[in-house]
């Protein structure tokens, strides 16, 4: 090795830079002071996300109020963090012939760890049936770590307008081929039939009868909202550890999920 002095790539500061180089950072603090304000007013404002934003889960159903999750668990094994838990059980052990899922299996427990989830969308890839996608639902804070494992119910889409709750049979003359076609597109009379017979109290009766009537449209599947329950509680608990600078409340006129949310 030839034993040759440094010489920096960059090239040597006039006397007029090496004047002014220990304050040259000031530079950028003073350009910032004309830029405008990007502060968020979060959670007072909700900025939505993008279209194909990864958000917390849904499981979805059929037109007919049916649980599109059979409860295989491929979901379960995509998962690279090991988020999800799930049990299959048969449809035939549920009493009088009634279905929550088309087919032979539904997924009986259903679990996700909020706490291992990153978010990376494997899960919904597996899903045969189109179960199991994701909202734009960005607002998972929970008050402790048992609250951030959502269950089966947490997760489910909320029934919409003139569908019917399961369990009840399936759409008669179909199989789980007919459902995963989508040729499926409302509740049955039979199946509102059944229902006014095992369980008459059931909410969602007259809003399927009316479908089957002719006197509604057929449902269309809705999906999770933002939670403002869940905001709710997040703001409270800030509030509490900062004492109450966070927020004035006001996410929850945004109101309750349509699921009953998940303080
Ligand atoms: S999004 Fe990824 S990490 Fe989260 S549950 Fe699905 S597969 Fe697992
Ligand atoms: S969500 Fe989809 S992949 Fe997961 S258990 Fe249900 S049907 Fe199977």
């Amino acid at each position: 090795m030839t034993d040759q002095p440094y010489e920096p790539l960059r090239p040597k500061k006039g006397p007029l830079g090496e004047l002014f180089a220990p304050v040259a950072g000031f530079g950028v603090t003073f350009s910032s002071m004309f830029r405008p304000t990007v502060t968020e007013q979060y959670p007072r404002t909700k900025t939505p996300p993008q279209r194909r934003y990864h958000g917390r889960h849904q499981l979805n159903r059929y037109a007919d109020g049916l649980e599109k999750c059979i409860g295989c668990e491929l979901c379960a094994w995509a998962c690279p963090a090991d988020a999800i838990y799930v049990e299959g059980a048969d449809n035939a052990d549920l009493p009088d012939g009634g279905h929550l899922s088309p087919g032979e299996r539904y997924g009986r427990v259903y679990q996700i760890n909020y706490l291992r989830c990153i978010f990376c969308g494997l899960c919904i890839e597996a899903c045969p049936t189109r179960a199991l996608t994701m909202t734009n639902d960005y607002e998972l804070a929970g008050p402790d770590r048992a609250g951030m494992i959502y269950e089966k119910t947490d997760l489910l889409a909320p029934l919409a307008e003139g569908m019917l709750a399961a369990p009840h049979p399936m759409a008669e003359g179909t199989t789980d081929t007919e459902y995963y076609r989508g040729e499926v597109t409302a509740p049955t009379g039979a199946q509102v039939a059944w229902v006014g017979e095992h369980r008459p109290d059931d909410p969602t009766l007259d809003g399927a009868r009316r479908v089957v009537e002719g006197d509604a449209p057929p449902p269309t599947p809705r999906r999770h909202r933002l939670r403002g329950s869940a905001t709710k509680a997040a703001v409270a608990t800030l509030e509490a550890s900062t004492g109450g600078h966070v927020g004035d409340g006001s996410a929850a006129a945004a109101g309750p999920a349509p699921d009953g949310g998940r303080a």
